[in-house]
């Protein structure tokens, strides 16, 4: 919780999670008004949690709820009935608190000077200089004034906005400074944490403390880069621009999207509500990953399932990645006997990549796991520790089945970003419809993807985009000088399977399959457990994440480029207009 006071009488936040609910009592906070509308992220609590914890502290509790960039008059009303008439302090909140920001300086507008207004935004961490045509008028009129005024009135503007602050976003900012450092960028991220998920494996499986997959965005944000911190709400890709939640229009030459993927939780019947207890695990959370070793630890004998949604989701590997850790560790405890493995997999083979499925069905038989292929998790029960699926048969007829459970890790299914899935970006799966090896939008010539979120078919990895970063780095630079994109990804990407502790079947591997390995075979063999590609996970790869790939050091990537020659401007009617 990022609390801040405005006044004596109103504070904001960031998202409050239940136990904030307690912290923001303590601190003598005695009304809560909710301005996020349910759903908006997959790991928000909803209202009636939040209304329950508040309720059961003596705590008033109100819901507001706004869309980003849509306060309307009568939100505005309403906010002024609640700041007269109930219990102060008050405290708002919404995803980043600038939507709660935005309520109160709309409506303190009508008695507050406007630029006391704004400063006393800014303090509170929000620049809010974009409604100051708003809060003028409302100044002016002394009243409300119409809900048209809503409508974003100034613009900022830039070279490059990239939308996402993790992986593909942070590197490709990187990538672009360092070849044109005099460039005007602005990321748009609303979180305050940077992550580095591939090593959640390593944190469910007992060799992580998950306080190293974590650093403060700031500390990882390129020096000379604004940095915004709200979400886009919405792309007009028609006006090379996108408005953020708080409903600030900016403006850009070109756009890289970095918003990743979705984790649909909500997919699965009864998971959201087991999650984390009853021991139901999902190393895709940071907050969950500990909770997997816990269980991995507790565990002495039953039935453990692991599973595996329905493709794509981000590292393909990971979800049987934490079975083999679990077993090992059993194993070594020699409790493995008495445990019962079972790998739930909705797709029909155990790895998309047949090379390297040899070497893993060995280890699926030394830890004689049971392969339950086409069984797609459908719902839990968390108490009565339940688990149902969609089994598909060969001929093609479909089954429910039951299975027991006393541990189970879930990978959830995971789906384009809505944001994304509503807008004109995208393909009809959902996602930023790029070519595959510009990376490129196929629509809108100034607009790129990188990273999980890209329709591109490659495995959704962090070395993904090792390999992309510097083409859309390079393609955004060419067609701000108003070339055609010449740099050419090949579709690499990398799953290092954690088969056992001390030993990983590095898959290295571009579009078809392609073997792509980064070192001879001499060194590290992709076909075979390695103790050197282990070494390489636990010792190397963080600092390679945090110190070469995020700050643009682009560490044996070789980029193949063809000819540059002068765009052809046709891709879309935006484009033009950006790149003069
Ligand atoms: P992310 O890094 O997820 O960043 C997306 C960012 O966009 C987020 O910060 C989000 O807040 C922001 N955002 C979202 N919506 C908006 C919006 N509307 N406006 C502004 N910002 C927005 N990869 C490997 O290479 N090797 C591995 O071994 C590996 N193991 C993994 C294990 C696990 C358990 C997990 C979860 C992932 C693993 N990965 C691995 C995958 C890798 O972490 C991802 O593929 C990579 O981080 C994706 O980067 P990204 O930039 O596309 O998305």
């Amino acid at each position: 919780m990022n609390l801040k006071k405005v006044s004596p009488r109103f504070f904001i936040s960031d998202q409050l999670s239940v136990t904030d609910i307690g912290i923001a009592a303590a601190q003598g906070i005695r009304t809560i008004v909710n301005n996020r509308p349910d759903g908006e992220e997959q790991t928000q609590p909803t209202t009636s949690e939040l209304r329950e914890a508040a309720e059961s502290l003596g705590l008033g509790f109100v819901d507001l709820p706004i869309k980003p960039g849509k306060i309307t008059d009568e939100h505005i009303e309403k906010f002024e009935a609640l700041s007269r008439d109930t219990p102060a302090p008050m405290l708002s909140f919404c995803r980043s608190g600038a939507r709660a920001m935005s309520l109160w300086a709309l409506a303190e507008a009508r008695t507050l000077n406007v630029d006391a207004v704004l400063a006393t935004a800014e303090e509170a961490g929000h620049d809010l200089e974009s409604l100051r045509d708003r809060l003028v008028a409302r100044a002016a009129a002394g009243v409300s004034v119409p809900t048209a005024a809503a409508e974003p009135t100034r613009a900022k503007s830039y070279d490059v906005v990239v939308v996402g602050g993790g992986t593909g976003g942070i590197s490709t900012a990187m990538g672009l400074l360092k070849r044109r450092s005099n460039l005007d960028i602005l990321i748009v991220e609303p979180r305050d944490a940077h992550y580095y998920q591939p090593g959640w494996t390593l944190v469910g499986g007992g060799v992580f403390d998950r306080a190293k997959t974590q650093r403060k965005m700031a500390d990882v944000m390129p020096d000379g880069v604004d940095w915004k911190r709200a979400a886009v709400a919405e792309f007009e890709p028609e006006r090379n621009s996108v408005i953020l939640e708080d409903g600030e229009r900016i403006q850009y030459r070109a756009l890289v999207t970095a918003t990743g993927i979705k984790l649909d939780w909500d997919a699965i019947d009864g998971l959201r509500e087991t999650l984390g207890k009853n021991g139901v695990t999902s190393n895709y959370l940071y907050d969950m990953a500990p909770y997997t070793w816990q269980l991995v630890q507790d565990l002495r004998k039953g039935r453990a399932l692991f599973t595996q949604p329905p493709m794509p989701i981000k590292c393909a590997g990971a979800p049987q990645k934490a079975m083999y850790l679990s077993c090992d560790h059993w194993l070594s405890m020699g409790r493995l006997k008495d445990i019962d493995v079972e790998f739930h997999n909705a797709g029909g083979v155990l790895f998309g990549v047949a090379d390297y499925v040899p070497a893993l069905m060995n280890y699926v038989e030394k830890y004689d796991a049971k392969l339950c292929l086409n069984e797609n998790l459908v719902a839990v029960d968390g108490p009565a520790k339940k688990a149902w699926f969609d089994r598909t048969n060969e001929d093609g007829s479909k089954e429910r089945i039951e299975s027991e459970f006393d541990m189970m890790h879930v990978c959830p299914v995971q789906t384009a970003p809505d944001v994304i899935r509503n807008s004109d970006l995208a393909n009809d799966g959902g996602w930023v419809d790029v070519s595959a090896e510009t990376l490129q939008h196929t629509r809108y010539g100034n607009i790129f993807a990188v990273g999980d979120v890209a329709s591109a078919p490659n495995a959704k990895t962090a070395a993904a985009i090792r390999k992309q970063a510097p083409v859309v780095a390079d393609n955004v630079i060419g067609v701000l000088d108003g070339m055609a994109p010449h740099a050419v990804y090949d579709g690499y990407g990398s799953c290092p399977l954690t088969v056992e502790r001390g030993r990983i079947v590095l898959a290295e591997f571009g579009y078809g399959g392609k073997h792509l390995p980064t070192f001879p075979q001499w060194i590290i063999n992709s076909f075979e457990p390695s103790r050197l590609a282990w070494l390489l996970k636990e010792k190397m790869l963080p600092a390679i994440y945090w110190d070469l790939l995020l700050k643009g050091r682009e560490w044996l990537v070789d980029v193949e480029r063809l000819p540059q020659v002068p765009a052809a401007h046709e891709a879309s009617p935006a484009y033009e207009t950006a790149t003069k």
